[in-house]
């Protein structure tokens, strides 16, 4: 009998951390012509399903890949890759073109989202619902957030007529939530598509921007490392026989009780010559081999245009430095040498907002904000005029 184990403890501590939406306004704000763009883009992102089971990121690619055309951006600077053998898989890579004087800038966002079922969720998990000064839908953070207004933003530059000192390249990719994944495509646009995505440092999801119980901003976030994972296989056997003969002592019973000892284990353990002997009893089999992250470094070319326009929108709120208490992408693009930061500019709400779990939700302003923040900062990186 063989158990994959599912990084619980990492997917926990995801939902403690990476959340969204305060108690917003139950006022409906009536959104800007802007911010009226980014929210038709983020429904038709939200409104397709992108979950492993029954979903399609290349379905949104594609989706996506339109709404650049309509915007202006050139067909050429617009690629949809989608792994062999992965039809479902695809990802988009677009890019806004400055005078090269420096290296690229990466934006990344992930399509695909975690399962969601219609019957457990109070509404539809696919369609954008705005209710109370929130947005419900699965993604609505987890991440189509980010990938809606990088993909907004690169057509407001486009449009402006923005010449930045170093290309702009949005890529949307595919498999972020699945660990270990066959398909993970960050990984995959990096050993097969490096140019297309190669950048001196790279923005993405993951920064921990918080509000307290009442909405008021607590703190600003901008992560620089994450705590990572091992993901496990444990397997138990015996000598079988026939299950109309039921023992006590057989494999199932044995891996339950081991299973059950090991929820209620408090992390992290060391193995003492008692409960080594216990394991032993297992045979534990790494699945996958560990991504080494090194932390990106928080240099002032990093941490000066996030301080600028952060004391602009949220004065007085200060801005921390944080540490993932999970793993993102990131950590294929840090390993690569590509430095990667979480940084968003969406504040959440205390309690997890439903990311990986039910009822996922995002405060409206929130995702506007997060619009005209990652607008400014992008800006400030990729200078020019
Ligand atoms: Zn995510």
């Amino acid at each position: 009998m063989s158990v994959a184990l599912f990084p619980l403890a990492c997917r926990a501590a995801l939902l403690l951390a990476a959340c969204c939406a305060g108690i917003g306004s139950s006022v409906a704000q009536v959104p800007t012509p802007a911010q009226q763009q980014l929210r038709e883009l983020d429904r038709d992102l939200v409104e397709i399903n992108t979950t492993d089971s029954a979903g399609s990121c290349t379905v949104a690619a594609e989706a996506m890949q339109k709404r650049l055309l309509a915007g202006g951006i050139p067909a050429s600077d617009i690629r949809i890759i989608v792994p062999p053998g992965a039809p479902k898989k695809g990802n988009l890579v677009a890019r806004h073109r400055g005078t090269g004087a420096k290296k690229p800038i990466l934006l990344l966002g992930h399509l695909d989202v975690a399962e969601a079922r219609r019957e457990d969720w109070v509404r539809d998990p696919f369609t954008l619902i705005e209710e109370g000064g929130y947005f419900y839908a699965r993604g609505a953070t987890d991440d189509k957030s980010m990938v809606a207004i990088f993909l907004d933003n690169l057509i407001r530059y486009r449009r402006e007529g923005w010449r930045p000192a170093r290309d702009i390249i949005v890529a949307a990719t595919c498999d972020e939530e699945i660990i270990p994944s066959k398909f993970n495509c960050v990984e995959y646009l990096l050993g097969n598509h490096r140019a297309l995505i190669d950048a001196e440092f790279a923005l993405n999801e993951g920064a921990g921007s918080l509000l307290d119980a009442a909405g008021k901003p607590v703190r600003m976030g901008i992560q620089a490392g994450e705590k990572m994972f091992q993901t496990y296989t444990l397997e138990t056997t015996d000598p079988g026989g026939h299950s109309a003969m039921p023992r006590k002592d057989n494999a199932i019973a044995h891996m339950a009780a081991r299973l059950a000892r090991l929820g209620a284990h408090d992390w992290p353990f060391k193995l003492s010559e008692t409960t080594r002997a216990y394991f032993e009893r297992i045979k534990v089999s790494m699945v996958g081999a560990p991504t080494p992250s090194p932390a990106p470094p928080l240099t002032r070319e990093i941490m000066a245009p996030v301080e600028q326009v952060s004391a602009q929108m949220w004065p007085g709120v200060p801005l921390v430095p944080t540490l993932l208490v999970a793993a993102t992408d990131s950590r294929f693009l840090n390993s690569a040498g590509i430095p990667a930061y979480g940084l968003s500019g969406m504040f959440r709400d205390p309690d997890g907002g439903g990311v990986h779990g039910l009822n996922e939700r995002l405060r409206v302003q929130s995702l506007y904000e997060g619009h005209e923040f990652l607008y400014r900062v992008v800006k400030l990186y990729a200078g020019g005029h």
